[in-house]
């Protein structure tokens, strides 16, 4: 698939005295899985939440599949599914609950729900209180939750984050089989440089609210002479 999934130009958010994203173009080609990498307040949050409309930018523009995230808002939010940085759960359903209820309401059947079990890896879990669950265990019911509606382009804020090393690599296999084998376009972010390398096609390194590198990880590596991402990332924000 090489249709053109996401298409961010000119991109530049101000949140009252903070410029939060100054100036961010790129493409993300479906099918792709994309990751933006970056040190802290960059700006990563701030464009994927334009992306997923839940955000408007100041100015510049978006176009996921061909649709104008402010114009065609509706059209977007049918192609997406968004996993915030943060997300809450219902605490009164079990995880099962939770799983059915969101197939429900993406208006998709007991095939999402089946690929959404399966996804988390909870196991009898299912069964419990999502409000009795680690912060691991509802991130992976988070992830779960976005993939299993197969959306055209998932939006993955951090979707590791908070798991243990077993779990975030269970759950790494299960989003790359997944995307792949339905072709589901991904952009996530990352703190974590070995999921990004294992996980995406491309990377772009977000600085002070612009993109300062974007490639594929290994030609990255092998253009800075360097071992691993990390090295590469740490060298450009250090020069920037
Ligand atoms: P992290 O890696 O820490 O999650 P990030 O790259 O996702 O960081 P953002 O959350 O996009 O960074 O934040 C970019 C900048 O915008 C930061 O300076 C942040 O304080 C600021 N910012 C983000 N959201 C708001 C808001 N709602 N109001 C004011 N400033 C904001």
């Amino acid at each position: 698939m090489n249709s053109l999934a996401v298409e961010v130009k000119g991109l530049r958010k101000v949140f009252k005295d903070v410029v939060a994203v100054k100036d961010i173009s790129f493409t993300v080609n479906g099918g792709e899985v994309f990751g933006l990498v970056g040190p802290n307040g960059a700006g990563k949050t701030t464009t994927l939440r334009i992306l997923a409309t839940i955000l408007k930018p100041t100015s510049g523009s978006v176009r996921i599949f061909g649709k104008d995230v402010v114009k065609e808002t509706d059209a977007v939010r049918r192609m997406i599914s968004y996993l915030p940085e943060e997300a809450g759960a219902y605490k009164y359903l079990t995880g099962y609950e939770y799983l059915r209820l969101m197939s429900r309401v993406y208006g998709k059947g007991d095939e999402a729900l089946e690929d959404g079990i399966k996804l988390s890896g909870l196991g009898d879990a299912l069964n419990r209180y999502v409000s009795t669950y680690s912060k691991g265990m509802k991130r992976r019911l988070q992830v779960a939750r976005t993939l299993m509606v197969r959306p055209r382009l998932a939006i993955m804020d951090e979707p590791t984050s908070g798991l243990d090393v077993v779990h975030a690599v269970y759950l790494r296999d299960a989003i790359r089989e997944y995307v792949r084998r339905y072709g589901i376009t991904v952009i996530l972010s990352s703190h974590n440089m070995l999921e990004v390398e294992y996980l995406c096609d491309r990377v772009a390194l977000v600085n002070k609210g612009r993109i300062a590198l974007v490639g594929k990880p290994q030609d990255l590596m092998a253009e800075y002479g360097a071992k691993n991402l990390e090295e590469v990332f740490v060298r450009v924000v250090r020069n920037a």
